[in-house]
């Protein structure tokens, strides 16, 4: 899937949460990293909604790669409603990276995350979801330019080398 005209337009605004999780790896005990943040899309064929995108990895599974949630809906007060996630799963992939849609409500997080992202996309409805390519853009500007990844994929481009 090629960027659409919206990925020029998408500004992602990371939140101040802390990145390491106190989940634990059951296999290592590594420590998962997660990501929230915030999007912008300043383009008037975009209907204004909020955006919210929540990420986790862990430092050292490289081979995992980065699951990345991506919501688009409404807000009262804390509650998302109508928030629909869409979800991927980012890894490397000779020389760049590979991007594939996985079941939002499958992802390691989703049953905590369910404040934030009320409704979560299976694959086959993500398919089927009229902004799949909108959500697409906002994944690939998010994974340019959150810069809690930017240790963690330094690690993708060491493996292929
Ligand atoms: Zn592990």
């Amino acid at each position: 899937m090629e960027p659409s005209p919206y990925y020029n337009v998408i500004l992602i605004q990371p939140d101040e949460s802390p990145v390491t999780n106190p989940i634990t790896c059951t296999d290592c005990g590594a420590r998962y990293m997660t990501a929230f943040g915030y999007v912008d899309i300043n383009n008037p064929a975009v209907e204004p909604k909020p955006m919210v995108y929540f990420a986790n990895w862990i430092p050292g599974h490289v081979d995992e790669g980065i699951t990345l949630l991506v919501g688009r809906g409404e807000f009262e007060g804390d509650e998302a409603v109508n928030m629909r996630a869409i979800a991927f799963s980012l890894k490397p992939w000779r020389d760049g990276l590979n991007i594939d849609l996985v079941d939002a409500g499958q992802t390691l997080f989703a049953e905590g995350l369910r404040h934030v992202f009320s409704e979560m996309s299976t694959v086959s409805e993500a398919r089927k979801h009229p902004e799949l390519e909108l959500y697409h853009s906002i994944a690939l500007r998010v994974v340019g330019d959150e810069p809690r990844f930017k240790s963690y994929l330094r690690q993708f481009s060491e493996i292929m080398e």
